[in-house]
Formats: C-alpha cells, sequence, structure tokens
C-alpha cells in the first residue's frame, strides 16, 4: 500500500496542491475533501 495524502478543501489551493503533489510522487493516493457542492475549475 502506498502513501496517502488526505487534503481538506477543493478550492485554488487544494487541487494545486494535489498536482504538485502527485508531479512530485505519481504513486502517492491523494484524496480532496470538499464540503461544498463543487470543486475548483477554470472556466
Ligand atoms: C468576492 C471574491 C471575489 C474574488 N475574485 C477573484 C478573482 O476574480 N480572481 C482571482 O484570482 N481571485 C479572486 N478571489 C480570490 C480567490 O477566490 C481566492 O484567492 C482563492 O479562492 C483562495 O483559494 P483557497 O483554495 O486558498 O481557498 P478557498 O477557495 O476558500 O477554498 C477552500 C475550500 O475549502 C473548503 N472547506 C473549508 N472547510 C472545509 C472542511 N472542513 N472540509 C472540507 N472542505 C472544506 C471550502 O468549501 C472551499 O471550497 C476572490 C475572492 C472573493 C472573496
Amino acid at each position: 500500500m502506498g502513501n496517502n495524502m488526505v487534503i481538506i478543501g477543493g478550492g485554488a489551493a487544494g487541487p494545486s496542491a494535489a498536482a504538485e503533489a502527485k508531479r512530485n510522487n505519481p504513486s502517492l493516493n491523494t484524496i480532496i475533501v470538499e464540503k461544498g457542492k463543487f470543486v475548483s475549475y477554470s472556466a
């Protein structure tokens, strides 16, 4: 079982942190927990 990273918040910072973590360690399991209905998006 690999390493896990749980990120609280799916606004701008959360997905950025997840992407950077995966770039540094592609085998990392990342989970983003967002309390709202939507995660960050860029139109
Ligand atoms: C009125 C307004 C207008 C803005 N306009 C612009 C603009 O035009 N252009 C621009 O570049 N920036 C703009 N900003 C700034 C931009 O919104 C912020 O800089 C950016 O959203 C910060 O991102 P963040 O991920 O740090 O925080 P947030 O975007 O606040 O994301 C945090 C997330 O964490 C979630 N969360 C909080 N607590 C929990 C919990 N306990 N469990 C799970 N999830 C949780 C929240 O639901 C939220 O989705 C604006 C800000 C405001 C207030």
